[in-house]
């Protein structure tokens, strides 16, 4: 299956996606994964929502050095009071790097690539990914977390 990333001006980005349903976790499901790992890996990405590559769809997929995880329907469920800030780039949104403070630590509910419900507990990268892409089946871009204040700062700090 061939797949390419869409660009920030898809709709698809900035619309929640369907949830999966007790029906979706099939053969098509692992095609979509394959795709979007492929497609991961090819830009060098740790993480990648279903939305990126136009399929509506509450999909998301990562590695941070542990080999590929996936997850569907994903939602924060707690998290930890300490937070923490870190520049970061999207796939989708190539050659900017924005600065976003996120939960330390977060727990995350979703399903199994067999549709069973767990619990993820995410901490450091992790956690960071979790919540990028969680943003993502959202609907929502580091371009939404640009803090209005400092888009009003004087002098810009070239990255
Ligand atoms: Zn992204």
């Amino acid at each position: 299956m061939g797949a390419w990333l869409v660009d920030e001006c898809d709709p698809g980005l900035h619309r929640p996606a369907l949830a999966m349903g007790d029906d979706d976790f099939g053969p098509d499901l692992y095609l979509l994964l394959r795709g979007m790992l492929s497609l991961m890996y090819q830009h060098h990405g740790v993480g990648l929502a279903a939305c990126q590559i136009g399929i509506d769809r509450s999909v998301i997929a990562w590695d941070t050095g542990n080999g590929p995880s996936f997850a569907a329907n994903p939602v924060v469920i707690a998290s930890s009071d300490a937070l923490c800030t870190h520049l970061e780039g999207c796939l989708s949104i190539p050659e900017r790097a924005i600065a976003i403070e996120r939960p330390r630590e977060v727990d995350v509910s979703c399903r199994s690539l067999t549709g069973d419900a767990k619990v993820i507990s995410a901490a450091g990268l992790l956690a960071r990914v979790l919540q990028h892409e969680v943003d993502h089946v959202r609907g929502i871009t580091i371009l939404d977390h640009i803090d209005r204040h400092l888009q009003g700062a004087a002098s810009p700090t070239a990255l």
